[in-house]
């Protein structure tokens, strides 16, 4: 007999994401541990109990004071899992729409002052708590929309202090949240404007002094770079990447989401979990990526927010084999919280099933930021991290533009609505 706190009944359509290989490729792209007519127990903040209505009346009893929740015919999720965030930064963008509307190019407003180089100004000038409060608030509005699990990039300080000062906020907006977050160091997000020869010094800054302390402190456990033209060559983002390797951390890589410049190559010979963009990689870069075991993090809603000619090519790159990942890429350039719209622009853009939304959002994006021992399925003894949806199969989340959970838990807790 099981002893549960809670019971969680009247699930029409569950995807558990517990039975399959991951990340989840070729024949296994679409699996989802479906369970129909489903229930969960929760005991301790954990999944008891994961499995089919009548087995539960036979196995799970409550125990005293427990409680049991009907979910009145909902479809139900793990927590999703948002691989590639820039939550942490201070104001926002919105003066900058115009110039996109009327054809301005994310470089060109670069170019011109706007873009990373103001978010960097607001950034820099931000008190600590303003950084930490407005994060926090990104944060909640994603839970609720069923994000548990979320990786969060520095990159808006472009100092040695500055940076740290970012990834120190993660651990604290973990603990203020209940959510799993995964910080990656992206010091190599821009270069900072200043005289003549003052990118060399600044590479020469994340290699010496930056990074050391990131690894040492723990403050991060990926290094990102922005491999873009404008931004870090091949070369500067290949000895980034090689230092990262030597002090431990793992790698991940903006590659080719302006312009081709070989930065699917670069993550696959530095044996990066993952190469994240690829609007303009060439399939015979795709080859690499899957020999060396990288996943392909997709943002297919970024195309969108910045009115590109592209879409992410995730039908073809599954096609391929390849293992596909989804995140936000929530950014003052992006800014997108809710990961069921980026599963409907998986679909209907990026062209994935409804399932393979599903599978990339969970298990595959739980493992392109080292996470999938702790999230992405709904398994017994797994921490009790779920969406539900007042919908009665699982492939209608992303079918439905825009869908909200009617309840998220995390660590088996309900999470307040907003
Ligand atoms: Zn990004």
């Amino acid at each position: 007999m099981i002893r549960a706190e809670f019971l969680i009944e009247g699930i029409n359509d569950l995807a558990s994401l517990a039975t399959g290989p991951i990340p989840r490729v070729g024949a296994f792209a679409e699996e989802l541990g479906r369970i129909e007519n489903a229930s969960l127990a929760i005991d301790g903040g954990r999944f008891a109990f994961v499995g089919t209505a009548r087995r539960a009346r036979r196995d799970v009893r409550l125990r005293s004071g427990g409680r049991a929740i009907d979910l009145g015919g909902a479809c139900v999720v793990p927590g999703f899992v948002d691989a590639h965030t820039h939550l942490l930064f201070a104001g926002d963008r919105s003066d900058e729409v115009e110039a996109k509307v009327h054809g301005a190019s994310y470089v060109e407003i670069a170019r011109h002052g706007g873009g990373i180089a103001s978010t960097v100004r607001r950034t820099r000038a931000a008190t600590t708590s303003g950084l930490f409060r407005s994060a926090k608030d990104r944060l909640l509005r994603m839970l609720a929309n069923g994000t548990t699990t979320a990786e969060v990039k520095s990159g808006y300080a472009l100092t040695h202090a500055g940076e740290l000062r970012l990834l120190r906020l993660v651990p604290r907006l973990a603990r203020a949240t209940g959510m799993r977050l995964v910080p990656t160091y992206l010091g190599a997000h821009a270069v900072p404007s200043g005289p003549k020869g003052s990118r060399a010094r600044y590479v020469h800054e994340i290699l010496r002094r930056t990074l050391p302390v990131v690894a040492r402190q723990k403050l991060a456990r990926y290094c990102d770079v922005f491999c873009e033209p404008g931004f870090f060559s091949v070369g500067e983002s290949r000895r980034i990447l090689g230092e990262a390797r030597r002090l431990g951390l793992g790698r991940k890589v903006h590659a080719d989401e302006f312009a081709y410049t070989g930065g699917a190559l670069l993550a696959a010979s530095m044996g990066a979990v993952s190469a994240e963009h690829l609007l303009e990689t060439p399939r015979a870069d795709w080859r690499e990526l899957r020999r060396a075991g990288v996943t392909a993090v997709l943002l297919p809603a970024t195309p969108f927010t910045s009115m590109a000619r592209r879409r992410s090519p995730g039908r073809e790159m599954i096609d391929e084999g390849l293992s596909v990942a989804l995140g936000t890429d929530l950014s003052p350039n992006s800014w997108i919280e809710s990961m069921p719209i980026v599963l409907a622009h998986a679909v209907y853009s990026a062209r994935l099933t409804p399932a393979e939304a599903i599978v990339a959002s969970t298990v595959n994006a739980a493992h392109a930021i080292g996470a999938s021992t702790e999230s992405g399925v709904i398994a017994v003894g797994r921490s009790a991290d779920f969406a539900a949806f007042d919908l009665s199969s699982v492939d209608r989340i992303p079918y439905r533009y825009g869908s909200r959970p009617s309840a998220v838990y995390r660590r088996g807790i309900r999470v307040p609505s907003t």
